[in-house]
């Protein structure tokens, strides 16, 4: 493959831009190798500036659901783009998309409308804090919520392919607010609030969680986290900024019929633009400035070009809702596929999916949590990401991550995927 456009830019970007990247993960750290420098993309596939295709998996980390370059976005934002970038005054857009999300996640009631899953996370828990007077938070190992200083404790995602799990520059009085629990531990969590009687403001989970792969709640997790919020007075907030859009047009909650109290959506709901947004109970989010006494604001909030895009996103995928069906039939293909790939080789990779997120973790034990995720042998894994790459195949650079289908993968690519999984697992096992 050649490298040599990539490799370049990489080098100017390291004297420039830290690690020469501007989030992370996307340095390939954990993989080894430079990262590729995408030049365009369009439905399924990836160009980089050297000029290689590549099929994607990882869709922006996201939110490109329909695939890149997707005509009716495109033609929301082109139409928005004469009337002005930004106005920092009100606009139709943004009442029409606050409507929309009411109507598509029943549990949200009013939403705000912010820049990144970060903010929304971050002001979700100002907001939780503020409403029932508490301080301390409880969140999961291995759960990634954004790069909050609150969050940054036991994080998923990037902070745990990097190795810094607890960030330096997070202040110790913000770290001792936050608590964490194993991912599906429902006794660890009645500990925690037990031994903390009245200081827990809120519970922050990702009901699918996504940012340590995809691991799934066991049955009855998240109805005991709902049953413990509603006796102790504490807000229960799904991070759904992956799963939300993504796993049904209400998110994960929708398909596992748990309430939260609070909800904060990203990716899907910008349709590729920096868009956030945080909701739910009217009670709750009547706190919120200058309805309440709770400040959160910004500039940019509810721009009209992202407004243009995530309700452009979100309208068609409302009137489209067998995009769902398709998407998961297609992610079962694919799996089931790499399934047998795998059985035929005589390997016994654990598989982790749900709609079109998946993992396949490169260990034989179940994932239900951190430790257990980390049981993967992540030099395995890199091995793969660059056999995979190597044939025209765009992942995660990450064991931590989930993939995602989107609607651009047809059989036909399955089958490329496929075909590329099935190589790939025979040299790397040579
Ligand atoms: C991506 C992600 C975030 C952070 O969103 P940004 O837009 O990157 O700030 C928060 N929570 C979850 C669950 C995420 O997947």
């Amino acid at each position: 493959m050649k490298n040599t456009k990539s490799a370049e830019l990489f080098l100017k970007a390291k004297e420039v831009i830290p690690g020469g990247v501007n989030s992370p993960v996307r340095a390939f750290r954990a993989v080894g190798g430079n990262p590729l420098f995408i030049k365009k993309a369009k439905g399924a596939y990836l160009y980089d500036e050297d000029d290689n295709q590549f099929i994607e998996l990882i869709n922006s980390w996201g939110p490109m659901i329909l695939g890149h370059a997707n005509e009716v976005i495109e033609k929301a934002v082109r139409d928005a783009l004469s009337n002005s970038l930004s106005f920092g005054a009100p606009s139709r857009k943004e009442v029409e998309i606050a409507e929309l999300i009411v109507d598509m996640v029943p549990s949200v009631e009013m939403v705000r409308m912010v820049n990144s899953g970060t903010e929304a996370t971050m002001s979700a828990i100002r907001v939780a804090r503020g409403y029932t007077g508490k301080e301390k938070i409880i969140k999961f190992e291995g759960c990634y919520h954004g790069h909050g200083d609150s969050f940054l404790i036991a994080a998923g995602s990037g902070a745990v392919t990097m190795g810094v799990p607890d960030s330096p520059g997070v202040p110790q009085g913000v770290a001792n607010d936050t608590l964490t629990a194993p991912y599906n531990d429902i006794n660890a969590v009645k500990l925690l609030v037990e031994k903390n009687k009245n200081k827990i403001a809120a519970i922050i989970i990702e009901p699918v969680a996504g940012n340590m792969g995809c691991v799934l709640p066991k049955p009855g997790f998240l109805e005991g986290l709902r049953e413990i919020c509603d006796q102790e007075n504490i807000v229960l907030i799904f991070d759904e900024v992956m799963s939300g859009f993504r796993l049904s047009l209400s998110g994960a909650q929708g398909v596992l019929g748990v309430k939260p109290d609070m909800t904060t959506m990203g990716k899907i709901i910008g349709g590729g633009m920096p868009v956030g947004a945080y909701g739910g109970k009217k009670e709750i989010m009547q706190k919120v400035s200058p309805a309440g006494p709770v400040y959160q604001a910004g500039t940019l909030s509810g721009n009209p070009i992202a407004m243009s895009a995530g309700l452009a996103i979100l309208t068609y995928l409302k009137s489209n809702p067998s995009v769902y069906s398709q998407l998961n039939n297609q992610t079962d293909y694919l799996i089931h596929g790499m399934r047998k790939a795998n059985n035929l080789l005589g390997l016994d990779y654990t598989f982790n999916h749900i709609g079109s997120m998946f993992t396949m973790f490169f260990t034989n034990i179940g994932v239900h949590d951190f430790e257990t995720a980390k049981k993967s042998d992540l030099a395995k894994f890199a091995e793969y990401f660059q056999a995979m790459l190597s044939r025209g195949i765009y992942m995660a650079p990450s064991q931590f991550e989930s993939l995602f289908i989107s609607t651009a993968i047809t059989t036909e690519l399955a089958d490329e995927i496929i075909h590329a999984h099935t190589e790939s697992m025979k040299q790397i096992h040579n």
